[in-house]
């Protein structure tokens, strides 16, 4: 069940001279230690945030049970919430239509890179994918707006409802299935860069496919030729978009159910692609021990670092897959290699890369050092808002 109440009524939470600051260098975020008080104030409700001596910082929005515990929605006082989050959904489908190019799939609002922190909406060619992360968005009034707004301006024809059962967990929030809260249809086409995806609304990791990847797709493919090996293909994304330009492309990944999807992704592009089911790591030690050799390789792991302190742990698994992949590059070869891991920064990653050029004596020239696509925009002084980096690298010799 929703929550009852809209979080109209405007109380106020007291922050520490701690998160002052961290709201006066930009970010949003104010986490329960650096609340001072914030009595009688419920879940999800709208708040007025005052530093130490009282002044008025802005508008938020609460949670009672996320460490993050004030989301910020604007500096000035905001009375009622549901305009502001009308507004605000306008204005990320206008800014959508003005960035999102040769794709009916991309990311329609991006929470806190939207000012509509927890609120993620994905559009699938004619069905929306929703995913609510918080106690504010997930009160039904504010649902309800929500679902007006999206089916007003984008006319889907129905919206599922993605659940994370950890995230409501963590939030306090009572437990929901994933399933369609509006229409029928749940399975798509969509059609990105001129090539096609089978899609299930109801299936599949995040909302579904890598809509932050549409523009690395495309970008991967302007350097492809000869023979390519997608590591960590999922369904296809990337070993799709490089087809046209290869002699042949070789898929691999550890899930079979993901390998069945991006066989049916080739049939739906007329591609003949191999598909491998296998640990990325044994095959890639397996092949290059073994002498083989390519032209392109793309790798596009999962996130190795869900948190700060799996950091080394992660940057050794990506210098191992670069490491090989390096190695198994023709001279004038290309590597695409990504990390979606927000633990490990732009830089770390770079350092990696570096390193695992220097080990196998490879001169390496960066063509292209890329992040997501524009339709998961990044606010600058919000750094956990851009977490994917893609590497475009020429192996020269
Ligand atoms: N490149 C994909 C997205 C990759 S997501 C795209 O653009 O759509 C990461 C993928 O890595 C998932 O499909 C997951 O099944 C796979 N994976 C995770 N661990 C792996 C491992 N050890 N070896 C191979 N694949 C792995």
């Amino acid at each position: 069940m929703p929550l009852e109440h809209p979080p109209s009524s405007i109380a106020t939470v007291k922050i520490s001279r701690r998160g002052a600051d961290r709201l006066k260098n930009g970010h949003v975020w104010v986490y329960r230690s650096d609340v001072v008080s914030a009595d009688g104030v419920g879940p999800g409700a709208l708040v007025s945030v005052r530093d130490e001596r009282g002044k008025p910082m802005g508008t938020a929005l609460y949670s009672t049970a996320s460490q993050i515990a004030v989301r910020m929605i604007s500096r000035d006082t905001v009375p009622d919430f549901l305009p502001l989050l009308r507004q605000r959904i306008m204005d990320a489908i206008t800014y959508r239509e003005r960035v999102a190019k040769d794709s009916d799939a991309y990311r329609v609002v991006f929470s806190e890179g939207d000012f509509l922190p927890g609120l993620i909406v994905d559009r699938y060619h004619d069905l929306l994918s929703l995913q609510i992360v918080n106690q504010a968005m997930d009160a039904k009034p504010v649902r309800d707006v929500v679902l007006t707004e999206l089916t007003e301006k984008l006319k889907p024809a129905a919206i599922a409802e993605r659940v994370d059962a950890r995230v409501r967990e963590l939030e306090q929030l009572p437990s929901r299935d994933s399933g369609l809260v509006q229409g029928e249809k749940s399975s798509t086409v969509i059609t990105m860069n001129g090539v096609k995806f089978h899609y299930e609304a109801l299936e599949g990791q995040k909302t579904g496919a890598f809509l932050d990847q549409r523009e690395n797709y495309a970008a991967a493919a302007q350097y492809a030729r000869g023979e390519a090996l997608d590591v960590c293909c999922y369904q296809g994304g990337f070993a799709l978009h490089l087809a046209p330009h290869c002699s042949n492309v070789t898929g691999v990944d550890s899930s079979l159910n993901a390998l069945q999807i991006a066989e049916k992704n080739a049939a739906l592009n007329r591609r003949e692609i191999e598909w491998i089911e296998a640990n990325a790591f044994d095959l890639l030690r397996d092949y290059a021990a073994s002498g083989k050799q390519y032209d392109t390789i793309v790798l596009d792991p999962p996130a190795f670092a869900k948190s700060k302190k799996h950091l080394e742990t992660a940057l050794r698994g990506y210098k191992e897959l670069n490491l090989r992949a390096l190695k198994m590059l023709r001279p004038g070869g290309t590597l695409i290699t990504c990390s979606c891991s927000f633990h490990v920064s732009p830089t770390d990653f770079l350092g990696v890369v570096t390193d695992s050029a220097r080990d196998v004596h490879r001169a390496v020239r960066l063509l292209e050092n890329r992040g997501q696509a524009k339709d998961h925009p990044t606010l600058l002084q919000v750094p956990e808002t851009a977490y994917l980096k893609c590497l475009i690298m020429n192996v020269s010799y």
